[in-house]
C-alpha cells in the first residue's frame, strides 16, 4: 500500500524504509531507467521493468528486477509507476495504451514521469488521469546514468502537494535532492532551463579552452584555473575532466536527446514570448552540429580541431 500521510513528519531515512512494502513499476529500461530500477530494487522496493528492447530487459533481471513482457503487467497491479522514456509522445502513448487498466483500477496509482518532457504534456495528463482518480508527477532528473544507478539524481518535481507526499518513498530512493517547484508542468519547466544552461555550458567552455589553446595556455592549466574561479560549471568541473579532456565521449546522454531539450526550451521561449538572443544562438548551434543524434553530447565541448582532445 502507499506510505500514509505522516510522510512530511518521518525523516528521509524512515521514509526509505517503507520501501519493502512497496512495488514498483519502472516503463523504460534505458541509460537512466535501468539505473533507477535496479537502485529501486537495491534499496527493498519489488520491481517490475518494462522496456521495449528485449536486451534492456534481460540487462535489468542482472540487477534483481523481475522484467515483464508487457506493459499491461505493470499498470495491473503497481501502486506507483516510474517513465523514463525519450520523449513527451512516448510518455502520452504509453498513458493512452493503458487508459482503460488505468480506469478499472480498484487503486490510486501515482505515475512519476522522470523523462525530460514537455510541460503542456504532462499538464493534460495530470488533468487526465486524476479524472480517473490517479495521480502523475512530472520528476524529471539531472545527474547523468551515474546518478540513476546510485540513486543520487537530482529531481525536479511539479504535482500536487498529495501525489509529491504519496510517492516520496519512490522518490527519495532515487534523488540525493528533490525539488517540488510547483504544479504539474513546473518540473519539466525548470528541466528546460537547466538543460538549455547545460548546453550552453558546454558550448562556452570548448570556446574557452579553444581561446586558451590559440593563445598558447596548455587547456588543462586553463580548465584548472576556470574551475577554480568564477567560469566554472558543473560542465566544466564534471563533464570536461571526465568526458571531454580525456576524449572518451561516452557520458551516455546522447546529441539526439540533448537536441530535443535544447529545442523544446527554444519554443517554450517562443511560446511564452521570453526574448533569449545568446540561446538562440546555442540552439542553433546545436540544431546545426554536423554530430550524429547517435553520439554522446559531450561532443560539443570538443576544442580541438579534430575532435579528439
Ligand atoms: P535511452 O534512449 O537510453 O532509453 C530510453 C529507453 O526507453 C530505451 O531503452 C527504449 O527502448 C525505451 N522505450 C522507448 N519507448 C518505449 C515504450 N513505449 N515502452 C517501453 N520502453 C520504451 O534514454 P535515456 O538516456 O535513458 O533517457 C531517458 C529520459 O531521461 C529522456 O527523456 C532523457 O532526455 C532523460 N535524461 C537523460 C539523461 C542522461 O544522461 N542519459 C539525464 C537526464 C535526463
Amino acid at each position: 500500500m502507499p506510505p500514509s500521510s505522516d510522510h512530511h513528519n518521518r525523516t528521509r531515512e524512515e521514509r526509505i524504509m517503507t520501501a519493502e512494502r512497496t512495488t514498483v513499476g519502472v516503463v523504460g529500461l534505458g541509460a537512466m531507467g535501468l539505473g533507477m530500477a535496479t537502485t529501486l530494487a537495491a534499496k527493498g522496493f519489488a520491481v517490475k521493468g518494462f522496456d521495449l528492447a528485449e536486451a534492456r530487459r534481460t540487462l535489468a533481471a542482472e540487477g534483481d528486477v523481475s522484467p515483464v513482457a508487457s506493459l499491461s503487467e505493470i499498470f495491473f497491479d503497481t501502486d506507483f509507476i516510474v517513465f523514463s522514456l525519450p520523449t513527451a509522445k512516448d510518455v502520452a502513448a504509453v498513458v493512452e495504451t493503458n487508459i482503460e487498466a488505468l480506469k478499472a483500477a480498484g487503486r490510486r496509482v501515482v505515475i512519476i514521469d522522470t523523462s525530460t518532457s514537455e510541460p503542456d504534456v504532462s499538464r493534460d495528463l495530470a488533468a487526465a488521469l486524476a479524472g480517473h482518480g490517479h495521480g502523475f508527477i512530472d520528476a524529471p532528473v539531472s545527474g547523468g546514468p551515474a546518478g540513476a544507478a546510485s540513486g543520487k539524481l537530482t529531481m525536479m518535481i511539479g504535482g500536487s502537494d498529495a501525489d509529491v507526499a504519496l510517492a516520496g518513498p519512490v522518490i527519495d530512493a532515487m534523488s540525493a535532492k528533490a525539488l517540488h517547484v510547483g504544479p504539474s508542468g513546473a518540473g519539466n519547466v525548470a528541466k528546460l532551463v537547466n538543460n538549455l544552461l547545460a548546453a550552453a555550458h558546454m558550448v562556452t567552455t570548448g570556446e574557452g579552452l579553444k581561446l586558451a589553446l590559440a593563445a598558447g595556455l596548455d587547456p588543462d592549466e586553463a580548465l584548472k584555473v576556470l574551475n577554480a574561479a568564477s567560469g566554472k560549471s558543473m560542465i566544466s568541473e564534471v563533464h570536461f575532466p571526465t568526458w571531454v579532456m580525456n576524449g572518451r565521449f561516452d557520458s551516455g546522454f546522447t546529441m539526439g536527446l540533448m537536441r530535443k531539450d535544447v529545442r523544446l526550451a527554444s519554443e517554450l521561449a517562443a511560446r511564452t514570448g521570453a526574448e533569449l538572443p545568446l540561446s538562440g544562438a546555442v540552439a542553433k548551434l546545436w540544431a546545426e552540429s554536423p554530430l550524429d543524434n547517435a553520439e554522446d553530447f559531450t561532443r560539443m565541448g570538443a576544442f580541438r580541431p579534430a575532435n579528439d582532445n
